[in-house]
């Protein structure tokens, strides 16, 4: 039968697109326009202005990957449009794609003030609401060719670095016209465009859709399609009634946020983020004026430092829009980082470095920690959150589980020390809504707390490249604000919808406890190699130079130098959430590569110039004590060992050295055995029992190749297929590289792939940890290399260090969600044991692991720890991760979480400072700086005070999981003690019911921890 609503809808929809949205702007004249093409990189309008422009017109080819060009315009206003809305439109050779991933441009008045942005879904700029005729028009347009390298499907593609991207034009130019703006053409269509919207999501059978399409025929009747402006007036008479019939009472509320995601860097270099911010942000308060209920939430201090610092008319602009309450600081963080890879300090250091710009530059800190796109979550956010000031947590990107469908959209999350912060995940799945129907609804249909609760936010916006909302998605919002059988919308910030929410359903939240693990996009925690090693090196670094520069300030010997909060800051960059998951762009990649050698110079360079200052000495930046011993057989060198090491009294001179016997290593403490192809077939536990570590015929770090081809996200996933098949090693050969008595060294050359590996097990005296470094020359694609370590243990579950703890998690698949944790984040270390014995696996930068049961063709049980070593994507970055690279490993037999810890910063924090170089000697380091007496008590962090008062701030955390009672002392003179929040203030009413400090008796502070507590006690010099 006819489908007369079926008919009307699709009648109307034509009739919009050919007829009336055409219709908006009429009588288009060209305006005059010259062109200059920047040579190289940006500059500024200054510059530009002042450039040889030669004349160009519709056709023009423009916008060679990466360049800038700078168009002139030049016209007036005809005097025909006297009385009419005039509008400058621009048209730069738009293609398909959205918003950010192709062509966009700033658009600057002849006086160099930036006015607005232009992008695909934004091509007007308003030069009059009531024009006389004759008025000058003079503009400039700065428009960036940037490539499209995202349509919809990833193809590799050499675009991604302008190295590579070659000089074809990629656009032309098409319009750059005045016309006239007809306000209720716009407006007809606007109306059209939420009821039929509203008409697409109705029920076949509800009488809300019968009755809306009714008054769309109806006015449709009324448009003559050849004179729209003619009889929009009438047409729009027609769906009054139905614009005009509220909303239900129990109809869904959405809070609509305004918001431009924008990428620090992903399929565009950083460069390009700091003018896409000004385009963005100079069009957010531009729709601003126009619509002063607009609310822009904005996250990232670093992308106001970059507009602060490039565009001051537009930093005036947010900072007057702060203060009238028409833009939203969120977030607190200095970008959208990585949830999951950062350390703990550099979590703290996103929040303390973003709230500290807020506060200084805008006046306000933020309520919330906005991350809607990261992928994944660490447990230890909740704790992290609430003392940097945080209300509350926002993501929504756990509805792109491949796997499992999160269960709440407004809920408590418990990190592992019991902290709860109030979360909410936009139920309409977007962090760039357009307002439509099919958002809404979606937000409608899928909140899982509805009965419960009524409230959701959506974010509104164009994203990723930026853009951000548009007069379209507002004259939505105005008539969404109440409309019978539509969720209903209202503009407002983050913060009131969080507040309501609390107000409305807190006390009836759900709880959900751990990490909010993301079932996708899990290969971000191998691609890029070099972002995961020159992140974590860093935060070494950073730790190292800290305590070494707060010990020359304390001791009086130098100042604090500024350079330190510099190295923070780019860090902090580099962690972006496209970064350091290896999901960018070449160049991007590129810049951070060469970001990261240059601080690890400076930072490297820092430290000795601070030990220098201390005038010799060995400072320890490790948390644990260390036991160094000197070689006796002439050979003046230091063994770093751990205290903790199992069964290790510190023996000096060296009274058990290691023994080597054909390809068995020996120290009394391990026994280990390397096989042909340079993986282990025997490890014995000596100090336990001589306990076998490895279920028989099984060997560690054993080498395999997976093929690893995701099925569509290339850089960011690892497929749960690709474990099915390998390669092996071919053609090894090995030798002995290395037989002193304080080391042994066995090497393994092969092939395996496309690519050669050299493979080393050392053995070191008094040391029970192996340590396996694996030197590869990677030459393979939509490949993946791992390295397991078979432990002969029945443990029910892992052990993996987190930020300021460590997460257990089942060894098993009984259900879909453990199923989907086939690949996991450990930092440091992963424990797996059964009682009274365990063996923890210590990385260097490896952040994917995969922990897994089975069992021996005998039955045995097996536990299996898998490090993902290196993958080798196409897309974005078409050269992802070939070359050479270094990757190194420990495994430690018979360690227990303690061991684990204590090796874990043992590999990253070597001793620093002249080491003695008498045979016999043992070489303790200085007396610390500050020092617990609980191995359960671990130091994070040693600095200065932010706010330049010179008091010592320390940072420490209670790492085991239980309570304990610990002692601090200074080895300095300190006049008071006090407990603070993560930014450093101890009246912080995030310390309510949580102060850990118990008292201080002038040389002892002491503390009661709790399970996984994180502390920040500021020091006061005497
Ligand atoms: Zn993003």
């Amino acid at each position: 039968m006819f489908d007369e609503t079926a008919a009307t809808l699709a009648r109307a929809r034509r009739v919009l697109a050919e007829h009336v949205l055409p219709a908006v702007h009429r009588d288009h004249r060209p305006l005059e326009v010259t062109a200059w093409r920047a040579p190289g990189e940006p500059v500024p309008f200054t510059e530009a202005a002042v450039a040889p422009h030669e004349p160009v017109g519709p056709g023009t080819p423009w916008g060679e990957p990466w360049s800038t060009w700078w168009f002139e315009l030049r016209g007036e206003v005809p005097h025909e449009f006297a009385g009419a809305v005039v509008e400058v439109v621009v048209d730069l050779g738009f293609t398909d794609s959205g918003p950010g991933f192709q062509a966009e441009g700033l658009l600057y008045d002849s006086n160099g003030l930036p006015l607005k942005g232009i992008h695909p879904q934004n091509r007007w700029y308003r030069i009059s609401e009531q024009a006389t005729g004759g008025e000058e028009v003079h503009l400039h347009l700065e428009a960036a060719g940037n490539p499209t390298l995202y349509d919809g499907t990833f193809r590799p593609t050499r675009l991604g670095d302008v190295a590579t991207a070659g000089d074809e034009p990629a656009y032309r130019l098409r319009r750059v016209d005045v016309a006239v703006f007809e306000p209720e053409v716009f407006a007809l269509a606007m109306d059209l465009d939420v009821l039929l919207d509203l008409a697409e999501q109705l029920g076949a059978a509800d009488a809300r859709r019968h009755e809306v399409l009714a008054a769309v025929a109806d006015s449709l009747d009324l448009i003559d399609v050849h004179d729209v402006r003619g009889t929009a007036e009438a047409a729009r008479g027609v769906l009054a009634s139905v614009l005009a019939a509220q909303a239900r009472q129990s109809a869904h509320q959405v809070t609509a946020v305004g918001h431009a995601h924008i990428d620090s860097a992903w399929l565009w270099p950083v460069r390009e983020t700091v003018r896409k911010c000004a385009r963005t942000f100079a069009s957010a308060t531009a729709l601003a004026e126009d619509y002063p209920e607009l609310v822009f939430a904005c996250s990232s201090a670093q992308q106001y430092q970059w507009v602060r610092d490039t565009q001051p008319d537009v930093w005036q602009r947010i900072r007057k829009a702060v203060a009238a309450g028409s833009w939203e600081p969120v977030g607190g963080q200095w970008v959208e980082a990585d949830g999951v890879m950062p350390g703990g300090e550099s979590l703290v250091r996103q929040l303390l470095h973003g709230q500290r710009f807020f506060e200084s530059e805008l006046g306000t800190r933020c309520d919330g920690v906005w991350l809607p796109d990261s992928f994944g979550y660490t447990a230890a956010y909740p704790q992290i959150a609430k003392l940097a000031g945080a209300q509350w947590f926002l993501t929504q990107k756990l509805s792109w589980n491949d796997t499992n469908t999160f269960p709440h959209h407004t809920f408590w999350w418990e990190g592992i020390d019991g902290t709860r912060v109030l979360t909410h995940f936009p139920p309409a799945d977007t962090y760039e809504s357009k307002l439509g129907g099919a958002d809404l609804h979606r937000s409608a249909r899928q909140f899982a707390e509805k009965g419960r609760s009524r409230q959701a936010l959506v974010p509104f916006g164009y994203g990723d490249g930026g853009g951000g909302p548009t007069r379209e998605m507002l004259e939505r919002a105005r008539r969404l604000r109440s409309l019978e059988g539509s969720p209903s919308v209202r503009v407002g910030t983050a913060r009131s919808f969080f507040d309501e929410v609390r107000e409305e359903y807190a006390a009836l939240a759900p709880v959900w406890a751990g990490e909010l693990y993301l079932e996708l996009h899990r290969g971000t925690l191998t691609s890029q190699r070099a972002m995961k090693v020159g992140n974590r090196g860093c935060e070494a670094l950073l730790r190292q130079a800290e305590l070494a520069w707060t010990t020359v300030v304390v001791r009086g010997l130098g100042q604090w130098p500024d350079r330190l909060r510099e190295a923070w800051e780019r860090v902090l960059l580099l962690q972006f959430h496209d970064i350091l998951p290896g999901s960018a762009i070449a160049w991007v990649h590129r810049e951070a590569r060469a970001d990261y050698e240059r601080m690890t110079a400076e930072l490297a360079a820092l430290v000795d110039e601070a030990l220098a200052l201390l005038g010799g000495g060995v400072l320890n930046a490790s948390p644990f004590p260390r036991v160094d011993v000197l070689d006796v057989a002439g050979q003046p060198r230091l063994v770093q060992m751990p205290a903790s090491s199992v069964g290790a009294p510190a023996e000096a001179p060296l009274a058990r050295p290691v023994t080597v016997d054909g390809r068995t290593l020996s120290n009394g403490l391990v026994t280990v055995t390397v096989a042909e192809d340079g993986s282990i077939e025997r490890l014995v536990d000596h100090v336990h029992g001589d306990r076998e570590a490895l279920p028989p015929g099984l060997r560690a770090a054993e080498l395999r190749l997976h093929p690893d081809v995701p099925a569509r996200w290339d850089a960011w996933d690892l497929d749960r297929p690709h474990s099915r098949t390998w390669s092996s090693p071919r053609d090894p050969v090995l030798e002995v590289a290395e037989s002193g008595p304080l080391r042994a060294v066995v090497e393994a050359r092969f092939a395996i792939g496309d690519s050669t590996v050299v493979q080393r097990t050392t053995l070191t005296a008094q040391c029970p940890r192996v340590d396996v470094e694996v030197r590869v020359d990677w030459r393979e694609s939509e490949r993946m290399l791992a390295a397991y370590v078979p432990v002969a243990v029945l443990a029910p579950h892992s052990s993996a260090e987190i930020q300021f703890g460590h997460l257990r998690r089942p060894t098993h698949e009984n259900t879909s969600w453990e199923h989907a944790r086939h690949e996991v984040m450990a930092q440091r270390w992963l424990h797996v044991g059964e009682e009274g014995w365990g063996l923890a696996v210590v990385n260097e930068s490896t952040y994917g692991h995969a922990v897994r049961r089975s069992a021996t063709a005998a039955g045995e049980p097996v536990t299996t720890v898998r490090l993902t070593l290196l993958r080798s994507p196409s897309y974005p970055d078409p050269d992802t991760d070939r070359g050479e690279h270094v990757v190194r490993f420990g495994i430690v037999p018979g360690a227990d979480l303690v061991a684990a810890q204590d090796h874990g910063y043992a590999a990253h924090l070597p001793l620093l400072g002249s080491l003695p170089s008498q045979p016999g000697s043992e070489a303790l380091p200085a007396e610390p700086l500050v020092d617990v007496d609980e191995a359960g008590a671990v130091i994070e962090a040693v600095k200065l005070a932010e706010d330049g008062s010179g008091d010592v701030v320390v940072r420490l955390y209670e790492s085991l999981g239980g309570r304990r009672s610990v002692g601090l002392r200074t080895s300095f003179p300190v006049a008071s003690v006090d407990e603070t929040d993560l930014l450093e203030d101890a009246g912080s009413p995030a310390l309510t019911g949580r102060r850990a400090l118990v008292g201080w008796d002038g040389e002892v502070a002491r503390l009661d921890l709790r399970p996984f507590q994180l502390v920040t006690l500021r020091l006061a010099r005497a």
